[in-house]
């Protein structure tokens, strides 16, 4: 209703949110998956060329191949106007944050629950809790569809320079892209097709922002929350090597292996209580009571 309807609370500082380089068992991985991501690489090479800018071209062909998953912006699935103007930050987000919607695993996968999904995120994000606009920046189906979250998510996304302010994760609203994924990934995993969407949206938005695919975390590493569920949470070493390889790069040595007690910030438990969500699902007359 106000400018002053999301919470947005300091974001600690820069020394404090600095992961602590560890040496992980992914550090050798790093090496490896280097080498299996040079061996992906297109091998079509003028024969005059020398080696060096050869790789150099392949590293930008495969990045621009992983570049380019299907995005539906507000304007297509139907958004509301924002009750406000969205705030674009000055600076570039510094990771992604994977979330759940804690919603029933639907087995309806069409493109057209896609969009009513994100028109009920959004009015429950607007109506319920009085934000300007839906929370997150993007949302994955379980269909595999991507859809804009926030308005101007996406135009800024394929800027590569601004985030938008956003209220997906306390704490981390300024600094991090926040990604839904339909669903409920507490016993159960994602399909193998919304995980592989997932893989290629967070391609996209490290290849954009320059972001090293370690930087993907989950809710629950910032905030009090089972988010984005124990299955999917132990999945995301798996996404980041697979966001890794669809770069062309390696991972990183500065992960974070999530037992520091760092960056935790105090927040509600959950942030898209099911209930409600669940309420205007079955508004829209999409919702499939199947439980998890
Ligand atoms: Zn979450």
């Amino acid at each position: 209703m106000t400018s002053h309807a999301e919470p947005q609370l300091p974001s600690p500082s820069p020394q404090s949110r600095q992961p602590l380089p560890l040496v992980t068992r992914r550090t050798a991985l790093a090496g490896a998956l280097g080498l299996g991501a040079a061996a992906l690489l297109p091998s079509a090479t003028p024969a005059r060329a020398s080696a060096a800018p050869a790789r150099a071209r392949a590293a930008r062909a495969g990045a621009s191949a992983a570049a380019t998953p299907e995005i539906f912006g507000c304007g297509t699935w139907g958004a509301r106007a924002a009750s406000e103007s969205v705030v674009v930050l000055a600076a570039p987000p510094q990771r992604i944050v994977v979330h759940h919607t804690a919603t029933a695993n639907v087995t309806d996968y069409s493109k057209d629950r896609a969009f009513a999904l994100a028109r009920a995120i959004q009015n429950y994000h607007m109506d319920i809790q009085g934000w300007i606009d839906t929370g997150q920046h993007f949302t994955v189906s379980r269909g595999a569809y991507v859809t804009e979250g926030r308005h101007r998510s996406l135009t800024e996304l394929n800027a590569g320079r601004h985030q938008v302010r956003a209220a997906h994760c306390v704490g981390q609203n300024t600094v991090a892209i926040g990604i839904e994924n339909e669903g409920t990934y507490t016993s159960v995993e994602p399909p193998a097709k919304q995980f592989a969407a997932l893989a290629a949206l967070c391609a996209h938005v490290c290849q954009k922002y320059g972001l090293s695919p370690s930087e993907i975390y989950g809710h629950r590493d910032f905030n009090d929350t089972s988010c984005p569920g124990d299955r999917l949470y132990a999945m995301l070493p798996r996404l980041r090597q697979e966001v890794a390889a669809l770069l062309g790069v390696p991972l990183l040595d500065q992960l974070w292996d999530g037992d520091e007690g760092w960056d935790r910030w105090p927040g509600p438990s959950e942030f898209l209580p099911a209930r409600e969500l669940n309420r205007e699902l079955e508004r829209s007359g999409l919702w499939l009571p199947r439980g998890n």
